[in-house]
């Protein structure tokens, strides 16, 4: 079973006091692959094959750059420039083919750089285990009831894995078990958002003049778990 390889980041992520443990296992799995991006793997060919071809979106790449290993990053986006470089001097000679009286066919270098934009070496990395986390989340619900005791006392999720887990849940699994799921999933969705709203609505009274003195309550921080339940992002 290969969920039983990551019951521990799972479990650890749960753990957590925080407002979403899926953001959690994400963001531990983007930091970790950020380090093996710019760790001794980049002098390694095989990697280097693949960072030349894909390289990195935007945030990754300004999530490289912060990492402070300036030469490492220097030549691993060198030898990506190379392959840029000579694929546009293959493709630019190339006309656009085909393509019917309804359908304009992209120019083949078009094509390439709408594709070398989707891609990114560290979203990849991500991608491939994050989907084996989530479906450990699932694995350990069914088959744990210490876990699902833990689910249910967690502070719920974002957006985004309020929905992933809802749709999961679809196919993971069954019966009794499903509807028990989706409905802790829902009432832990609805709860939390409900506090974190309520959190915000006292920062923003706290503006008031009249309330100066008032105490914080659990308002200090509303602002960023607010956006961390809305867009998952941690500020
Ligand atoms: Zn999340
Ligand atoms: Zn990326």
């Amino acid at each position: 079973m290969k969920e039983k390889l990551y019951t521990i980041p799972v479990n650890e992520a749960f753990d957590l006091d925080c407002e979403c443990p899926v953001c959690v296992m994400r963001r531990n799995l983007e930091k970790a692959s950020i380090e093996f991006t710019l760790g001794p793997s980049y002098m390694e060919d095989d990697v280097r094959l693949v960072t030349d071809r894909i390289g990195f979106c935007a945030n990754h790449s300004k999530e490289l750059y912060r990492q402070q290993n300036r030469l490492g990053l220097a030549l691993i986006l060198k030898t990506h420039m190379d392959e840029m470089i000579k694929e546009v001097e293959l493709l630019a000679k190339k006309p656009a083919l085909g393509g019917g009286l309804f359908k304009k066919k992209e120019a083949p270098v078009v094509e390439y750089m709408k594709k070398l934009e989707a891609s990114c070496f560290v979203c990849k990395r991500v991608e491939d285990v994050f989907e084996r986390h989530v479906a450990t989340v699932f694995y350990l619900y069914e088959k744990e009831a210490d876990f699902r005791v833990k689910f249910a006392a967690s502070k719920g999720f974002c957006n985004k894995h309020y929905a992933m887990l809802y749709e999961g849940a679809q196919s993971a699994l069954s019966g009794k078990l499903q509807a028990e799921f989706l409905e802790t999933l829902n009432n832990l969705y609805l709860e939390n958002m409900k506090r974190v709203r309520d959190d915000l609505e006292w920062f923003t009274d706290k503006f008031d003049y009249r309330n100066a003195d008032a105490p914080w309550k659990n308002s200090q921080d509303a602002l960023p778990r607010t956006l961390l339940k809305v867009n998952s992002i941690d500020v």
